[in-house]
């Protein structure tokens, strides 16, 4: 599909109203930071000092400033569905057709990718904001990640990721869709070792080139196939940005571009859209491009600022 926010401008998003309500803001403007920092110091009864209150206040620019970039912008929204029917003489039994949609690596049915109502999205981001107001109270500092830059993340993941329909090295025997053609082979010689299993590496080359600084644990050689542990496993790779403080957990509705997100079966990808409707993702094994996701219970979300 292909498809346009309704929404006019940002104050129009559902979420965007719950979140502006949560500070008692009606409106945004960008040029209004001193209004928007004095309805931020009320929330909390005036018991912010100065930085926390503009820790939440960029936070709020943060957020808006990146949801303006979807209005009145279409973009490619990708969905794998599955239909499925019982058969009964080589006919089809009436009423016993389902379609499910994939979600990650489960599948889902498809009404599950529909958006949520505005009610829903409303409270989604009452609730967000009121994270960030409690991540303040709790002296949450977001300079750690200073220099990532999501956009660059979400650009580079999405150049890399394609939506093949076989597999390059097996066809349709192995049952993975990957096309290593379009990986960044160039600086990221082919890693042979890992045969389909490159999550976590397209997202570490991502978080390297939105900006997270490599070191002697968590690393990659250019223009070779070396890689450390903690840069292709994924299980590594999570108590790494965990324990350096790089991640914190988040909730699907505001797990923006450029954070990342888990499955159960220890699946990473990085989120390619958020524009509080529709949620994305970019990733390897299997290699998908923009595709649609939502929320599941056994889906853990990390953001890096
Ligand atoms: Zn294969």
């Amino acid at each position: 599909m292909n498809t346009t926010l309704k929404a006019k401008k940002v104050e129009d998003l559902p979420y965007v109203k719950g979140m502006l309500k949560k500070v008692n803001l009606s409106d945004f403007s960008y040029e209004s930071k001193a209004k928007t920092d004095e309805a931020v110091a009320k929330t909390n009864n005036g018991k912010f000092n100065n930085e926390q209150v503009a820790n939440v206040s960029k936070n709020i620019d943060f957020r808006l400033s990146g949801l303006k970039q979807y209005i009145n912008q279409a973009a490619d929204n990708n969905f794998y569905l599955k239909v499925t029917a019982d058969l009964s003489n080589d006919a089809i039994v009436q009423g016993s057709i389902k379609i499910l949609a994939e979600n990650l690596d489960i599948y889902v049915p498809v009404e599950k990718l529909l958006p949520k109502s505005s009610a829903e999205m409303e409270a989604e981001g009452s609730n967000d904001m009121q994270f960030v107001i409690e991540e303040q109270e709790s002296g949450y500092s977001l300079s750690l990640c200073g220099d990532y830059n999501p956009s660059d993340a979400r650009y580079y993941s999405s150049i890399y990721s394609t939506n093949p329909t076989d597999c390059h090295d097996h066809g349709t025997s192995c049952g993975i869709y990957q096309d290593r053609e379009w990986w960044n082979n160039y600086a990221y010689n082919y890693y042979a070792e890992l045969c389909h299993n490159d999550c976590a590496d397209l997202v570490s080359q991502a978080l390297s080139y939105g900006g997270l600084p490599e070191d002697g644990t968590w690393y990659a050689t250019k223009y070779t196939s070396t890689r450390s542990l903690t840069w292709v496993n994924t299980g590594y790779l999570k108590n790494y940005m965990t324990g350096n403080d790089y991640w914190r957990t988040t909730t699907y509705s505001s797990a923006t571009e450029g954070a990342v997100m888990y499955t159960a079966s220890n699946h990473v990808v990085m989120i390619a859209q958020n524009d509080t409707i529709t949620h994305q993702y970019n990733g390897h094994t299997n290699d998908r491009y923009r595709a649609n996701f939502s929320d599941s219970p056994s889906f853990v979300y990390y953001k890096l600022w």
